[in-house]
Order: C-alpha cells, then structure tokens, then sequence
C-alpha cells in the first residue's frame, strides 16, 4: 500500500529554482533514505513535505495517504499521521517535556474523533513509551528541549515518535553533526518502531547513520532531483565510491 507519492515535484525559495522534478513512492512498511551532496534539496525536500511557508511549490503532487498533502495545513499534517522530526527541536522554558508530550497526544486523539487521555493513563503510556528510547522518567519534567544534550534531544525526538505512532515519519538529520551515541539513538528506535503499519524517510548525508538503520531503498538526490536509486547495496557503494560517478552517469543519460 503506498503511503506517500511525489510526482514531478517542483519549488522554489526567493524566486530561485530548488527542486526540479521529484519522483518518489514509498509504501507501508519500508524504510527509505534520500543521501547526496550538501545543497542538493534534501532538506528542501522535507520542509516542504511539513509545510514551512517559505517554500513554494511550482508544480507536481504529494498524495499522503490518498489526500493532497499540498492543501493540508503543516498543523493538520502532522495529526494526519506524518511526523517531522525536525518540527520539535524548539526550546520552550516553562513548558515541561511531559505537557508538551500530553498536548501533542491529545491533539492527535482529538484529530482521530477520540477523547483527551486522563493524565494518570497518560503517564502509564509515557512510562511505556520511555522504555522504547531507554530514558528516565526524570526527563519528563524538563522544560522542552532547554539545556538538552545533543543526544537527549535526539532521544526526545523518537520519544514522540514513539507516542505519536506516526504512519510515515520523517527524519531529517540536517547537517548539524550527530556524534556516533546520537546515531545509535535514532537507528535504535526507528527500528523499534518500524512496522507493517508505517513507513519511514530517513534524510541523511551519514552513510554510517545507515549501518545502523538498514533501508530497503537508498535514493541519490543531486541539483534537486533523484538521480538514482537502489536497494540498502548503493549506500555502501557511495562510502567507498563517493557521488561524482553517479552525477557523471546521470548527466550521461539526461
Ligand atoms: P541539502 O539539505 O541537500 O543540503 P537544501 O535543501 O538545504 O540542501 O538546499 C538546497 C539548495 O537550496 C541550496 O542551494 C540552498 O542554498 C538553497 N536554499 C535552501 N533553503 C533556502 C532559503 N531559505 N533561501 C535561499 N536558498 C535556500
Ligand atoms: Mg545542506
Ligand atoms: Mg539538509
């Protein structure tokens, strides 16, 4: 069953040109990554898949689950099912880990037609959901994000995750850099929580991130377009071979 559908999908940011044609089918179950050069779209790519403003879609579709992604608010996206990592990484003061975690829950409940969660069933689930990323509940009272670790903020993310249940999640690894524990913390519980029922898009530029998580396809995007693509084999290819032979082969066929 396929989750989500990009076809020919073209943006731009400040009038200039940044995606060029995306084509990209990914189904329940299957873990995809999209790898290449830095300044090749792939963030692009992921806000625009959340909705930030300031990018803009000149053309080409995003079916989510058989809905038009592109007229769907990036609130209303994220309770669809669709969960951005990187739409967390905020620092509120004041605001506890634990009642922004409760917020984020029942506003998904609330968009599935469900009751809020009484707070003591909602700490059970926590508690539960804290084994899965290996936290101690002293976390939770935290104020969000402030004065986290690297790594803690890493473990928060698949923490929502976890909580969340997301059916396609989206990680964007950005280029900040992520020591090798941080690594181990995202590939521990994607593939905790990867199942039939869902699907994850890993974007990353760290071949090693993809030692840990094995992808069923590895997706080469250069000058915002995928240019190639492959079973988890071409990710091992790229670390000893780099990208310039698949952008020479690409500009061959083009
Ligand atoms: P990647 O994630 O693959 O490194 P990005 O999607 O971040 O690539 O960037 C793709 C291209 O778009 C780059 O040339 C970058 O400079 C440009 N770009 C991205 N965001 C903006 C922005 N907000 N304003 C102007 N240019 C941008
Ligand atoms: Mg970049
Ligand atoms: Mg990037």
């Amino acid at each position: 069953e396929v989750v989500l559908s990009v076809k020919d999908l073209t943006a731009e940011v400040d009038g200039a040109s940044i995606l060029k044609g995306v084509n990209l089918e990914i189904r329940l179950g299957e873990i995809h990554a999209i790898m290449g050069p830095n300044g090749s779209g792939k963030s692009t790519l992921s806000k625009i898949l959340a909705g930030h403003p300031a990018y803009e879609v000149t053309g080409g579709e995003v079916i989510f689950q058989g809905q038009n992604l592109l007229e769907v608010e990036p609130e209303e996206r994220a309770r669809s099912g669709i969960f951005l990592a990187f739409q967390y990484p905020l620092e509120i003061p004041g605001v506890s880990n634990l009642d922004f975690l409760r917020v984020a829950y029942n506003s998904k409940r609330k968009a599935q037609g469900l009751e809020e969660i009484d707070a003591f069933d909602f700490d059970d689930l926590i508690e539960e959901k804290l084994e899965v990323v290996k936290m101690d509940s002293a976390f939770l009272s935290r104020s969000l994000n402030e004065g986290f670790s690297g790594g803690e903020k890493k473990r928060n993310e698949i923490l929502q995750m976890a909580l969340l249940e997301p059916t396609l999640a989206i990680l964007d690894e950005t280029d900040s850099g992520l020591d090798i524990d941080a690594l181990k913390i995202v590939a521990n519980g994607v593939n905790q929580l990867t199942s039939a029922k869902n699907a994850t898009l890993m974007i990353t530029h760290y071949q090693r991130l993809l030692n840990y998580i094995v992808p069923d396809y590895v997706h080469v995007m250069a000058k915002g377009q995928i240019i190639k693509s492959g079973g988890k084999e071409l990710a091992l290819e790229l670390e000893s071979r780099g990208y310039d032979w698949i952008l020479e082969e690409a500009e061959v066929e083009v």
